[in-house]
């Protein structure tokens, strides 16, 4: 059972054992998305030669509202892992409590191998295939693993030059000057350091913790940027090519600095070069995956020496690994709810579109702090309610919210 979207459903499967209402033609709904659709986006590439790229949008579920979910640029980015993702958004859109459904997007590419011209057109050729499917009140996509605001603004434009659409609600995670939210670049990581407020003492984590994160693309730099100027220690980070470690806390600022110049994380003065694999066995309080799915495994679960996981990126922790971790105590706050405040930041972000409205940043701050602390708690009270683990005290929450609306 390698197929990652045969593993999601078999969690949503697990969740309508543990609660029958969610089972029959409930789940039997549940288990097959609404569309998915696989385009081929042939490119002009600055040479003159024409290349085709293939893309893909999963819309998972409606019954919500529009679908909602962000587009991925990955050589590995293929119709099951967006099947699955466009899933995970179904059930932490509803775990956020906000009037959006589920999907994903991508488009198969190396984002390091094309000029920016390229990405450009072939981000255009994306929406060009997919505009009568998408739309403010249809399917609201946005930025995820290499996709940047600019894709968005880029995006953005072509639909509405498309199709006249006038409010610009189509995407988010749009740059502030052409429609985007305050907050919105950082409310992955924000959301995510609410999420861990919320279970701080529950967990009986000290007030000062040591995290060590996975990751530093948009969703691990501001996390760790957050963390550590509330006062926590952020003893290593790693990217895809390796981290450092600084038992003494690392100065992120500096380290974001050093990156720029040196590429690589690795060199950074006053640590020490380690890999991903050594991050993950970490002794720390926090590990925070925030970059890939399955990185926690059956081969390095048992490794692991967090005191909890807090994960912020999508699917990070294998379902075997899951038991292992469960085995050992070590709890895990899931991605659904963890790192639903980038999406939460999103639904703000089409609101003031469609409402043509400009929201503060502290507007947008203690917005999102009260979705998460509401979406915490009621996620505490799901798993104890069916006394089981948070994950799927979330996912029985997202699935009876889903079942409610439809
Ligand atoms: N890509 C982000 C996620 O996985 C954000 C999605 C959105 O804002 O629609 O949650």
């Amino acid at each position: 059972m390698d197929n990652p979207f045969e593993k999601a459903l078999a969690l949503i499967e697990q969740a309508a054992q543990i609660d029958p209402a969610l089972g029959g033609e409930f789940l039997a709904r549940m288990r097959v998305p609404d569309r998915d659709i696989r385009i081929s986006i042939s490119t002009r590439m600055d040479d003159g030669s024409t290349k085709i790229f293939e893309g893909y949008r999963v819309q998972y579920s409606n019954a919500r509202g529009p679908y909602k979910g962000g587009v991925r640029y990955h050589p590995l980015a293929d119709i099951d892992e967006v099947k699955t993702l466009a899933l995970l958004m179904t059930l932490k859109c509803a775990v956020a409590g906000i009037p959006m459904g589920g999907g994903k997007g991508g488009i198969s590419l190396e984002p390091e191998k094309l000029s920016k011209a390229e990405l450009e057109r072939v981000s255009r050729g994306w929406v060009r295939k997919l505009a009568d499917v998408l739309g403010p009140a249809k399917d609201v996509p946005a930025p995820d693993i290499n996709t940047t605001p600019e894709i968005m603004a880029w995006m953005n434009d072509e639909y509405m030059k498309l199709t006249g659409e006038k409010t610009g609600a189509t995407f988010t995670g749009k740059p502030i000057e052409v429609g985007g939210s305050e907050g919105r670049g950082v409310a992955t990581g924000l959301g995510g350091f609410y999420t861990f407020l919320g279970f701080r003492e529950k967990l009986g984590l000290p007030g000062k913790c040591r995290i060590a994160i996975q990751g530093f693309g948009n969703v691990g730099a501001n996390a760790a940027e957050i963390f550590s100027k509330h006062g926590h220690k952020v003893i290593a980070v790693s990217d895809s090519k390796g981290g450092v470690l600084a038992e003494g806390g690392l100065d992120i600022k500096e380290l974001l600095e050093h990156k720029k110049k040196a590429r690589s994380l690795a060199g950074f003065p006053g640590s020490k070069n380690i890999t991903n694999e050594e991050l993950l066995a970490l002794e720390c309080d926090v590990l925070i995956p925030a970059a890939f799915e399955n990185v926690i495994t059956e081969a390095n679960a048992d490794k692991v020496r967090a005191k909890a996981v807090l994960e912020l990126a999508n699917g990070p922790t294998a379902a075997e690994a899951d038991e292992i971790l469960q085995k050992k105590n070590i709890p895990v706050i899931p991605d659904i709810l963890a790192n639903s405040g980038g999406v939460t930041v999103s639904y703000f972000e089409w609101q003031q579109n469609l409402a043509g409205e400009h929201w503060s940043e502290a507007e947008v701050f203690e917005k999102l702090k009260k979705y998460m602390s509401t979406a915490a708690k009621d996620v505490l009270a799901k798993s104890r309610e069916w006394k089981t683990t948070l994950r799927m005290g979330a996912i029985i929450l997202a699935l009876e919210r889903i079942r409610a609306a439809m």
